[in-house]
This record gives structure tokens, C-alpha cells and sequence, in this order.
């Protein structure tokens, strides 16, 4: 691995490594081996994938002298609500740019963004941009210093965060055939993908997108993992860098649970005390259980879940959750 990447300004937010477990009960019933990578798990405020995007993220921020960390995305946002965490942990202000209109009662993320001291604007998807641009403006006039983090905390930055993780997982083990993660603004996959062509992992690496189509998600992430390479000077090998990406399992759109959803979060917590979520661990859960179903991941096959997080979002979907019997 890159030295460069390990030497980046760093500040320590989650526990690390996060566990890597073997889910026994849910192997025997699917005929695969089957292990998750609790990123769950790193801490800070119920954590998740984020986290370790932060940690470089929140680095650059203070080393540019910045005291305002301002970021965007849904009600539900656990990058919001990540970013909310970094920032009252280190002494900075937060203000998040949420898409949607603001309910009646906090419950959730939007709940924890909250009681961690972030200011929240709302805006809508077509006054986005304007409504960030605005903010970041009107904190500069109040004099303070806002630094931007992007959608997801998708950046070269947030890429070598997920490039350091991959070394973390081949440290634990390298001998998986496939992991399998939730795909949504491309950072954590571009990353896994870096990581693995930089220490000649052999497995295959599938992203179950959570909103864009596949094709727009593949390019996505293959100009993350380009931008990265060229920012830090990566040697990024000779092997063809595949991206994979199965978009079967959008079903209504981003953020509406579905029943596949909804039996890939049960069959987790009941077979193995595994919390998913409703929008990206319960849909990649699930697309996970229909390509061992069907075949596509073939029995016997070595497969390992990346958990990245996003269980605080559950209690924000008690009604549809709630056992209709
Ligand atoms: C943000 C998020 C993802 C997607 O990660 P990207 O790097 O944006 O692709 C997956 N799972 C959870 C729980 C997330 O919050």
C-alpha cells in the first residue's frame, strides 16, 4: 500500500479495525460462507462508512484553518449526521443542507443531527447547489471559515479513506471470492476497487446500487478512482480496473423500503442479531440473498457483507416496520 495514503493528516474519529465476523447461521442456510465487516461499528454517534471519510476529511479541514464543516443530502442523511458528530467532537460548527421538506417532529438521524448541535437548511433538489452556495456564503460573512464536503463525503479523500480500509480487511484475511457492499454516491466502492488493484487482491467486488442506474454509477466511480490515482499519485496497476455494479434492486427509488428491504433486515436480525437498514444495508442485504438464490453467486463461494452502517434510520421507518400480523 501507498505510503502516501497512509502518511495523510489524519484525525482519529473511529475505532479501528472494525470487526470482521463470520455470520454462521445465515451460512449454513444460504450454502455460502458468509462474514461481515462491521463498519457499523466504528463508533462516532452509531457510525457507519462515513466515518472514516471523516477522518481525512475533518483532517484537511482544520489543517486549512476552517471551523465550519457544511455538507448535504437527505432527511435521513447518516453522512449528515456523521458529519455532525466529527464536527461537535472536534470543536466545529456544522451546517447541513438537507433535501426535503422538514417534518413536524425530529425522529432519527434528523433527530441526532440535532442533539449534536447542527443548524439545518432545507432546500429542494433543484435549489440544492443555490441553497449550499448561500450557506457557505452567508457563514463567510458572519466571518466564519465553512469547509465543503461533498455528497457523501465523496472525494479523492474520502476514496483513500476506503483505499486504507481495504488494507485493513486484507490484514484480517485476503482470501475472499467477493465482497458485496451498498453503492450510492461511489466513494466507499472506488475506494474498495484502489485498495484492491493496489495490493493485487484477487476477488471480485460488487456494488448493489441504492440510486443511480448502473451505468451513471459505474462512471462515477471509475472517475473517483481516476481523480484519487492522479491526486496521490498512485501507481494503480496494469490488471484492468472492472467495475461492478447490479442495479436490480432499486425498486421504488431512494429511501422507499420494499419487501425486499423489509426480509433481508428480519432474516439478518433473526438469524444473526444483524442490524441493517432500510435504505442501503437492507437493500444491499437483499440484493445479496437473491444472487445466492439464483445462482449468480455460486454455493460454496466465500462472500464477505460490508457493513456500512445507517441502523439509526430504522427508527425513522417504525411504521412500515411494524409486523402487519
Ligand atoms: C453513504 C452510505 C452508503 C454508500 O456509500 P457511498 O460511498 O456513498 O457509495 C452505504 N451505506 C450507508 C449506510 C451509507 O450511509
Amino acid at each position: 500500500m501507498s505510503d502516501v495514503l497512509k502518511n495523510l493528516p489524519r484525525i482519529q474519529l473511529a475505532n479501528l479495525p472494525t470487526p470482521l465476523v463470520p455470520l454462521p447461521n445465515l451460512s449454513d442456510q444460504l450454502n455460502v460462507e458468509l462474514w461481515v465487516k462491521r463498519d457499523d461499528l466504528t463508533g462516532l454517534a452509531f457510525g457507519g462508512n462515513k466515518t472514516r471519510k471523516l477522518e481525512l476529511l475533518a483532517a484537511e479541514a482544520i489543517n486549512q484553518g476552517c471551523d465550519t464543516l457544511v455538507t448535504t443530502g437527505a432527511i435521513q442523511s447518516n453522512h449528515c449526521r456523521q458529519t455532525a458528530a466529527a464536527a461537535a467532537r472536534l470543536g466545529l460548527a456544522c451546517s447541513l443542507i438537507l433535501v426535503g421538506e422538514k417534518p413536524a417532529g425530529a425522529q432519527a438521524n434528523l433527530l441526532l443531527d440535532q442533539l449534536l448541535g447542527a443548524e439545518v437548511h432545507w432546500t429542494t433538489k433543484e435549489n440544492q447547489d443555490i441553497t449550499i452556495n448561500t450557506v457557505h456564503e452567508s457563514l463567510r460573512q458572519d466571518g466564519h471559515r465553512p469547509y465543503a464536503i461533498p455528497y457523501g463525503g465523496s472525494n479523492p479523500l474520502g476514496v483513500a479513506a476506503y483505499t486504507l480500509a481495504t488494507q485493513e480487511l486484507l490484514e484480517q484475511d485476503p482470501s475472499f471470492d467477493l465482497i458485496v457492499l451498498a453503492s450510492s454516491s461511489g466513494g466507499t466502492q472506488a475506494g474498495l476497487l484502489l485498495g484492491a488493484n493496489l495490493a493485487g487482491f484477487e476477488g471480485q467486488i460488487l456494488g448493489i446500487s441504492i440510486e443511480p442506474a448502473a451505468d451513471e454509477l459505474k462512471a462515477i466511480i471509475r472517475n473517483l478512482i481516476s481523480e484519487t490515482a492522479h491526486e496521490f499519485n498512485l501507481p494503480v496497476g496494469d490488471k484492468p480496473l472492472t467495475v461492478n455494479v447490479d442495479d436490480r434492486f432499486l425498486g421504488q427509488g431512494y429511501a422507499v423500503m420494499g419487501q425486499l428491504e423489509r426480509q433481508a433486515i428480519e432474516l439478518f436480525a433473526q438469524t444473526e442479531s444483524l442490524l441493517l437498514d432500510p435504505v442501503y444495508t437492507g437493500r444491499a442485504g437483499g440484493g445479496l440473498l437473491q444472487l445466492i438464490k439464483e445462482g449468480t453467486i455460486p454455493a460454496g463461494q466465500k462472500v464477505l457483507f460490508w457493513h456500512t452502517g445507517g441502523t439509526p434510520a430504522l427508527f425513522a421507518y417504525n411504521q412500515q416496520l411494524n409486523r402487519q400480523d
